[in-house]
């Protein structure tokens, strides 16, 4: 998700996506879930919490994915582990994540074992660029706002229906760029968001078939995450104090400023997408 160090695009290695985490993730904590992704809206409502929409965001995807009782579920970028956590719980699957920073491996795994699937679940830490697991090995996979961090969007596609046996379901989410960016538009959003590339919508479906994959669908989301950006916002205003605490003043000041660019930014020329596709 979010920076307020504004690292150089340039800049995005694995390595610094790890170090962004480990430092912005108190901040979500505050505001958020256990979640590191927007939040979802069904269409014509705004209200709730921004935790709440994260929740109804990952129960969707959890509907999208339609992974069965007994199914090996690769959970790529997975981050603090709920999202791992709520699929094993809802589906009966077992889910292993993988994620760049050793912190939050031990945070998923700590999480897991509180909410009591440390038996369907497992996290490591790793580098998605190359799978520490053996081939066709997985049911599905799933990678929630995780894949613009990557330095090779087409190699970790490819790595990933590799691990994947034919059939094998694939879903993405994942934060898309209009053609209607400006690159300012796109430098700043990457700067925002710590992310290695975007991608268009339109190129996507090509992206997925050129690396091992048929497209099954692609749902446009954008007008259902929108909400996200005020929610945020009413979350800082909230929490101001315990963010200040945990951070610092400027910290404070820098985040309300990044979050009222980046709210005008994307409601210009960002979009989301959800895609599900088959391993050939
Ligand atoms: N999917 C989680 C986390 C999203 S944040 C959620 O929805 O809550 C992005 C995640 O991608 C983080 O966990 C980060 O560590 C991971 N990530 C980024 N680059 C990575 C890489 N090269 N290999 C493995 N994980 C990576």
């Amino acid at each position: 998700m979010l920076s307020v160090t504004m690292t150089a695009a340039s800049k995005t290695t694995p390595e610094a996506v790890a170090r962004h985490y480990d430092y912005i993730t108190p901040f979500y904590e505050i505001i958020g879930s256990r979640s590191l992704h927007l939040g979802y809206w069904p269409a014509g409502e705004s209200g709730g919490t921004f935790a709440e929409s994260q929740q109804r965001f990952t129960d969707l995807m959890i509907q999208q994915l339609g992974a069965q009782k007994g199914h090996r579920v690769l959970d790529i970028g997975c981050g603090l582990g709920e999202p791992a956590t709520r699929l094993a719980q809802s589906s009966g699957c077992m889910v292993e994540g993988i994620t760049i920073s050793p912190r939050q491996a031990a945070q998923a795994e700590r999480w897991a074992s509180l909410h009591g699937t440390s038996g369907q679940t497992s996290f490591i830490c790793g580098n998605a660029m190359a799978l520490p697991f053996q081939t066709g090995s997985f049911d599905a996979a799933w990678a929630l706002e995780s894949i613009f961090h990557m330095p090779d969007r087409a190699a970790v596609l490819r790595e990933v229906a590799r691990v994947l046996h034919p059939g094998g379901r694939l879903l993405i989410a994942d934060i898309v760029v209009s053609e209607k960016a400006t690159p300012e538009d796109q430098a700043f959003l990457q700067q925002a968001f710590v992310a290695r590339s975007f991608i268009s919508p339109e190129d996507y479906p090509y992206l997925i078939r050129d690396t091992g994959y048929e497209v099954e669908q692609v749902l446009d989301i954008s007008q259902n995450v929108m909400a996200t950006f005020g929610a945020v916002s009413a979350a800082i205003r909230e929490k101001e104090e315990e963010v200040r605490r945990a951070y610092s003043d400027e910290f404070l000041a820098a985040i309300q400023e990044q979050w009222t660019r980046i709210t005008e930014t994307a409601m210009r020329c960002m979009g989301y997408i959800v895609l599900t596709a088959k391993r050939v």
